[in-house]
């Protein structure tokens, strides 16, 4: 039995080393007659445009079938390299090709019925779980609160950051509220789908992640009650474009801000970790708890104060936008009903 299986793994390598073969004969053609088509691939970082743009017929364009971190986007480019090579000569045609990461791994789904394109993916799959999904660098599984990556030491170090510094303010500036809401794929193992911040003023940002969690992650809640929910169109961005944008729009408040969140536990770290290096220096490293919980007398009124900013925003419970602006209406009976010596203090919890 294990002579057949050394047998079959020796096999294994010599087919795949074939097709290294193959693919560097491709390339080194492809460098010399069509250098200017975008069928070479580019070194260092590679566009999820440019990578879907040159695999029409495996990958679908974005939100579609690449659903990983850029540093993982030359290894699916190898992997199409290769597929189309071994089409070349005759192999069967193969369909879509999908690339997700999960749980700090890449999974690879290949529409073809070979056996060689299948061992092929799980080539690139066990590359991906050394190399960093961030960078492309060597990287390792690092674990994390909410999240488990593959990452190289630097990107690693800029997850872990517990905290940050806020810059120097001038004295007397006013710290301004932004009441967050996020929705999340599952407790055990949240991943952000999507995000809201409405200010104290009522200006809101808003976004839904296009990367970075998947429908596979989601609790059975999520999937009935959040997913049919999301706005879609505009507001799906990538992760790397979401994050510095919520990074600037904090910033352009240009005074200091603090977070209240019900759930800082999940909401407040996740947007940490969406702004990721980006993060503003007029936000205040600690958020504000609001456990409408404390006021029991409030209950009723807080309930109301929630339902009725739904109702008038006809926007439902789930959708973090909705649930922003509902937090913040209910902050605001809280305010008006507790003493200023009270509210005082609960704005200096830390
Ligand atoms: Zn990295």
């Amino acid at each position: 039995m294990s002579k057949l299986s050394n047998l079959i793994e020796h096999i294994r390598r010599i087919a795949l080393a074939v097709v290294d073969l193959i693919v560097r004969f491709k390339r080194s053609t492809e460098k010399l007659f069509l250098p200017h088509e975008g069928r070479v691939k580019p070194e260092g970082d590679i566009a999820l445009d440019a990578l879907t743009a040159r695999f029409p017929r495996y990958l679908r364009a974005a939100p579609g079938h690449v659903v990983c971190g850029r540093g993982w986007y030359p290894l699916v480019w190898d992997l199409c390299t290769a597929i189309e090579a071994l089409e070349h000569l005759a192999m069967p045609k193969v369909g879509t090709v999908q690339a997700e990461e999960r749980l700090g791994g890449l999974f690879i789904k290949i529409d073809s019925p070979s056996l060689l394109v299948r061992e092929l993916a799980r080539d690139i799959e066990h590359k991906a779980a050394a190399t960093c999904e961030e960078c492309g660098a060597a990287g390792s599984l690092r674990l994390g609160h909410g999240f488990a990556k593959t990452l190289c030491p630097d990107h690693a170090k800029i997850r872990k950051r517990p905290y940050h510094k806020m810059g120097e303010l001038e004295p007397g500036q006013k710290t301004r509220l932004l009441f967050l809401d996020a929705e999340f794929t599952d407790l055990e193992y949240p991943q952000l789908i999507s995000i809201a911040l409405v200010a104290d003023s009522g200006e809101s940002f808003y976004c839904e992640l296009a990367n970075g969690w998947s429908p596979v992650g989601c609790s059975g809640f999520v999937l009935q009650n959040v997913l049919p929910l999301l706005t879609g169109g505009e507001f799906m961005q990538e992760r790397s474009y979401a994050g510095p944008r919520l990074s600037q729009w904090v910033t352009d408040f240009g005074c200091p801000v603090r977070v209240v969140s019900d759930a800082p536990r999940y909401d407040w770290v996740l947007m940490l970790d969406l702004l990721l290096e980006a993060v503003p220096v007029n936000l205040c490293p600690a958020p504000i708890t609001f456990y409408s919980d404390s006021f029991p007398e409030l209950v009723p009124l807080l309930q109301e104060a929630r339902a009725k900013s739904l109702q008038s925003s006809e926007g439902s419970q789930h959708h973090a936008l909705f649930d922003a602006q509902a937090l913040r209406e209910a902050w605001e009976v809280m305010r008006l009903n507790v003493h200023p010596a009270i509210l005082d203090q609960y704005l200096r919890q830390y």
